[in-house]
């Protein structure tokens, strides 16, 4: 049983919940600092707590904020199991923790697995100690550099070998990346339990999952590149066991920049990593923009193998290391460098050193599609902080600091980041004319509904109506246009349609949806219904850049046999007297069609709303003349807001009365009833003048209706 696991917030929360997340990336140093030394820290997060929990997100993954000499931006760990001083003490994260379980947000953490900082007192220990001393094998030292030759370098730009000469002990240590980065020596099963101990420690706090970092290279073998080795895997296994029988509802996260093959071995049999980054789509996702083809997208997922169902990708456009390009080929690299890096400034690594607004020319368009794409595809979304309001970067910072820069909050001294001297922030904040943060940030673009930062809020709470984008399965749509990319998420009852124009360019495409035949597909923004899917294609005309999600829906009419008349009215087919129409059977078809006939009224004041659920809750029979007529109460309820009250006198003709009043008020007619062999109409009761003088005498004498 979960016996580490504390009477948490989330403790009976569903275990999948990371299926349905939208995680916001972000350091702490970068976002508010509440004590003006420049720096971010725990407690300036915590006040813009309600910040994001306004944008819609739910988990916030923290990049490392452990003590460190912060030669990589706090990978390089000093300690595992306290608090960088600048960012404030365990108290304050304790506190922040608390505090967003409050506002309804997760928090994901880091697990640097792999390596430490060369500070860390264990590699101090390990340097110290003779051989053959339990220190000394903690890290992986070699008396030659020559082995394990066939591990690429990472850092390409920084390092030229992955050992590194230790003058002190005389002999070589190993290292995938800085070499003030130490690779820990995984074949040391002292090393596997202190890491045990300090994952522990992590989600006894309350964290709900874990990124583990740099995960492909825990382990070494000669004659192999050193990644994805089965020793990983099955530490991978202990690990999640662990967790298993100790904590609920926590997630792994598998950092491993790898092809799709080998990323999903991550996720084992749903026995290693929840989740696991997908690298190689991001890439081709910018790669399709630039070309107007949807191809590399579509390639890249025909090559993804299936994953275990409890198991979910995690999707990204930007994050805080470059834009990698590990995973490409070599005329793909070319190709993104030239269009996307010109300047060489701009490369780093293998990778683009940029934001995503820069990316793409902070053309609103683009990034709108592109953040809609990310939201759409399977997996989870991450945005990285700042791009939800499109944020610039600086490339003259060095390594990755150029999309490190301060968060924008507004135009005041230090974009409202800190009210430290500008010249003690630990970057400095963005100037660059286009992302100047007078103009690029959050306060200007609360006030402004039409900005990116409202956009990106909206995207963020649609999405999260349909499970089908977060847990649906994919079909990808082949229509002949290839700047068209259309795809179909599904999940249960829920149908939705992607509908994404790669192109500059206004264009056309006819789309087979036979398979849907007989639903409406639903723009899901604004509620409003397209034509019925019938067998032939069913065309789109998309303007440049267009990004929309269709919710496919069988509207309930259907299901009642009303189907169109030669008439455009509805036809309800029944049996018995016409005031049967109110009986439970027909009561849903009459309520459909009536709603259909309320929505374009003038005096309908639910027009600009979406409609979550009708139903007649009251009629009300009145006598006049020969026959009788009946008001209607409807509840009209809406996604958003109030809901009301509609009430509609509705009568019934046939014969010669009905063929009168066809002529006379042809805008009264609400549907057509076919009964056995008779045809008759619903009208709307108050376009007969007579009868509405009649009410309204009615009503002023207090003459009550027999209900
Ligand atoms: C992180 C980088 C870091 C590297 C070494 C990567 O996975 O994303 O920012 O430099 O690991 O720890
Ligand atoms: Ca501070």
């Amino acid at each position: 049983m979960a016996s580490r696991q504390k009477d948490y917030y989330w403790q009976d929360s569903d275990p999948l919940w990371y299926k349905d997340a939208i995680i916001y990336e972000l350091h702490i140093r970068a976002f508010y600092d509440s004590n003006g030394d420049g720096i971010g820290d725990f407690k300036g997060l915590t006040e813009k707590l309600g910040y994001l929990q306004d944008l819609g997100v739910t988990t916030i993954w923290l990049l490392p904020f452990y003590p460190s000499p912060l030669k990589d931006d706090g990978y390089d760990i000093a300690e595992y199991t306290s608090i960088h001083p600048n960012y404030g003490t365990m108290r304050d994260f304790k506190n922040f923790i608390r505090e967003a379980n409050r506002y309804g947000l997760r928090v994901i953490t880091e697990l640097v697995l792999n390596h430490t900082s060369d500070q860390h007192p264990w590699f101090k220990r390990s340097r110290r100690s003779i051989s053959d001393n339990k220190w000394r094998d903690f890290y992986v030292w070699s008396d030659t550099p020559d082995k394990y030759k066939d591990a690429r370098i990472i850092f390409k730009d920084f390092e030229s070998s992955n050992w590194n000469w230790d003058h002190v002990v005389k002999a070589y240590y190993w290292h995938r990346f800085y070499s003030h980065q130490p690779d820990l020596n995984f074949d040391n099963p002292l090393v596997r339990q202190t890491m045990f101990d300090v994952l522990n420690f992590w989600l006894e706090t309350g964290v709900s999952g874990l990124r583990l970092d740099a995960v492909p290279y825990l382990y070494e073998r000669e004659g192999t590149n050193c990644e994805n080795l089965p020793e990983t895997h099955a530490f991978l296994k202990e690990l999640r066991n662990h967790i298993d029988e100790n904590f609920s509802s926590r997630m792994l996260l598998a950092e491993a920049n790898q092809w799709a093959e080998d990323a999903v071995a991550y996720f084992g049999n749903n026995d290693e990593c929840h989740m696991s980054y997908h690298f190689p789509l991001m890439p081709r996702m910018f790669m399709a923009i630039r070309r107007e083809d949807r191809f590399p997208i579509v390639d890249i997922l025909e090559q993804t193998p299936e994953i275990p169902e409890e198991c979910q990708w995690a999707l990204f456009l930007r994050n805080h290391d470059e834009l990698t390009l590990e995973m490409v080929t070599d005329e793909e690299r070319d190709y993104m460098y030239r269009v996307y890096a010109h300047d060489i400034q701009a490369r780093i690594n293998l990778g683009i050193r940029r934001r995503l607004a820069p990316l793409l020319s902070n053309d609103r368009r683009k990034i709108e599609l592109m953040n809609g794409l990310l939201l759409s595809l399977p997996g989870t979304p991450i945005i990285y902080y700042g791009d939800e309001i499109g944020m610039g970067d600086n490339f003259y910072l060095g390594d990755r600091n150029s999309v490190r820069t301060p968060m924008q909050w507004n135009s005041d001294r230090n974009a409202g980041f800190s009210f430290a001297n500008p010249q003690q922030l630990y970057l400095p904040v963005n100037i660059a004319p286009e992302y100047h943060y007078e103009t690029i940030n959050v306060e200007v673009q609360q006030n402004n509904t039409d900005s990116l930062l409202w956009w990106m809020k909206r995207l963020i709470s649609l999405r999260k109506r349909f499970k089908a984008l977060s847990r649906g399965t994919l079909e990808i749509l082949f229509p002949e246009n290839r700047k068209i990319f259309a795809f179909i998420r599904r999940y249960q009852n829920e149908a939705v349609l992607v509908l994404a124009n790669l192109s500059h360019l206004i264009q056309h495409t006819s789309i087979n949806l036979s398979s849907f035949n007989g639903m409406v597909p639903v723009e899901v923004a604004g509620r409003v219904e397209f034509p019925r899917i019938t067998e032939s294609p069913y065309f789109f005309t998309l303007g440049p850049y267009a990004f929309y999600w269709f919710s496919l829906e069988t509207k309930e009419v259907e299901r009642f046999a009303l189907q169109p008349a030669d008439t455009a009215f509805a036809t309800i087919t029944m049996t018995g007297e016409w005031r049967n129409l109110f009986k439970r059977e027909t009561r849903a078809v009459l309520s459909a069609t009536l709603i259909d006939y309320i929505r374009p009224r003038r005096w309908f004041g639910g027009k600009s709303r979406s409609i979550r659920a009708y139903n007649i809750n009251d009629t009300i029979a009145i006598n006049y003349d020969t026959h009788t007529s009946y008001i209607v109460f409807i509840d009209v309820e809406y996604t958003e807001g109030e809901a009301e009250t509609y009430q509609l006198p509705i009568s019934y003709a046939s014969g010669d009365s009905m063929n009168e009043l066809i002529s006379q008020w042809p805008q009264a007619v609400i549907a057509y009833v076919k009964n056995n062999s008779d045809i008759g109409i619903i009208y709307d009761a108050a376009s007969d003048s007579e009868f509405c003088m009649y009410l309204m005498r009615a009503v002023a004498n207090r003459k009550h209706f027999k209900s």
